[in-house]
């Protein structure tokens, strides 16, 4: 196992600051590069202003914090980062910026350093078919805000060297996380498997078979803090748009990831969410959520759809959380347990979706999705094989241990 006592941090944007941040209160040296005049100076700033509330608040003993702050040495080139153990890159979401960092890291880096990315869509062979050395090249998949949310998706990408994987997962449970290792496949595993809550959601609106409303207190009401829409609003329909387009384009156009219409009619209106004071909801100026956008209802003339209930909204979410779940297993990104624990730090859901499914009973979202197909039979709601063998057999994604 190689010793981490270094870590190099390039780019000190958002993420970069805070992987800065955990890993000096950690107390590992961190070095920082970012080479737009001032970044890191203002990163340093966010974390001292971040580290001071902890110290106000009782969180942190100011001793401690002045230790952390004194950790961090901003460089003048990533160059310079090569002396780290591990260089975990946070620069912008652009394949080839992402290649000529890697390149030149590996050039400088010596043959022990570990190069990480923090990519949340790109492959990570892609990233690392640009090293001599893709082997010592692994994905480290932090979460936003870094200092809150508990989970590292470790990400093995096909050429990645084992030792280093198990290397990266051992530094995040140093870092205070948990790490889940998962396979270099379309959005890992977060951000797959949360693909369908927010997609089966445009399809129930877009089908005009329930409102806005009713779909998001539908889905708060079995325990998720936020409903699909509000959660769209919160995150940016920009974004939440283009990771649905990239996923979707990774699968080479699988029905079950194409992206809803209604998806690009938010962006194309420029409601992005509460950033631009509106998206699928309307905001007022003190941030209290009013009124659903009314772009967003179909108005169907003619013969009305079905109305959905709450807990047929629930269920066809759920079957397709849980499809994707199984699908992500049957694939080989990560275990039962690790899709799961991943779900439920990553995104904060109540339960894991495999567990869930289960306590619902695999036999009943096999038969909300049969009947869906049986309605749409483009592909989009085709059960995952993997799935309908486990509740044929009456088993379990969690077979008893021992
Ligand atoms: P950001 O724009 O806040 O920060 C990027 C930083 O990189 C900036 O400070 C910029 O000055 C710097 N930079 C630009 N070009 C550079 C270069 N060539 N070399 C070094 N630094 C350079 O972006 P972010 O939100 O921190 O995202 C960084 C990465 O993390 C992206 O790959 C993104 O997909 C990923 N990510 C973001 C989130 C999120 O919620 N923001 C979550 C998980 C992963």
């Amino acid at each position: 196992m190689i010793e981490i006592q270094t870590v190099g941090v390039l780019g000190a944007g958002t993420m970069g600051a805070g992987i800065v941040q955990i890993a000096a209160e950690a107390g590992l040296n961190v070095l920082v590069h970012d080479p737009v005049e001032g970044a890191t100076e203002r990163a340093r700033e966010r974390i001292g202003g971040f580290l001071q509330r902890k110290v106000e608040k009782g969180e942190l003993d100011a001793n401690d914090a002045a230790d952390a702050m004194a950790r961090i040495s901003p460089v003048a080139s990533l160059e310079a980062l090569a002396v780290a153990d591990l260089v975990v890159e946070a620069i912008p979401e652009d394949l080839d910026l992402k290649r000529d960092a890697f390149r030149r890291l590996d050039t400088t880096a010596a043959d022990g350093t570990i190069l990480a990315t923090n990519t949340s869509s790109l492959a990570v062979a892609t990233i690392a078919a640009a090293a001599r050395r893709p082997g010592r090249v692994v994905g480290m998949h932090f979460f936003n805000p870094v200092p809150l949310m508990a989970l590292v998706e470790v990400i093995a990408g096909p050429m990645t060297d084992p030792e280093v994987t198990d290397t990266v997962a051992l530094l995040a449970r140093r870092l205070g996380k948990t790490p889940v290792v998962a396979a270099d496949t379309p959005g890992f595993i977060v951000n797959r498997v949360a693909r369908p809550y927010y997609l089966e959601a445009f399809r129930i609106i877009g089908d005009g078979a329930a409102g806005i409303e009713a779909v998001d207190d539908a889905m708060r009401g079995i325990g998720f803090k936020m409903g699909p829409f509000e959660l769209i609003d919160a995150i940016g329909a920009d974004i939440n748009f283009a990771v649905s387009e990239s996923v979707f384009a990774q699968f080479f156009g699988d029905p079950r990831y194409r992206p809803h219409p209604l998806q690009r009619t938010l962006v194309s209106a420029g409601r992005l969410g509460r950033k631009t004071h509106g998206g699928c909801y309307d905001y007022r100026a003190d941030g209290a959520r009013g009124a659903p956008w009314t772009g967003l209802s179909r108005r169907i003339a003619g013969p009305q759809p079905a109305r959905l209930d709450a807990a047929q909204i629930e269920a066809r979410i759920l079957a397709t959380i849980v499809n994707e779940a199984a699908s992500a297993v049957a694939d080989g990104v990560a275990s039962p347990d690790g899709i799961d624990t991943a779900m439920r730090l990553g995104t904060n859901w109540p339960e894991g979706p495999l567990a869930w499914g289960e306590r619902i009973g695999l036999a009943s979202v096999v038969h909300t999705l049969d009947a869906l197909h049986a309605a749409v039979p483009d592909g989009r709601y085709r059960v995952t094989p993997l799935m309908r063998g486990v509740a044929d057999a009456g088993g379990s994604f969690f077979p008893a241990q021992g």
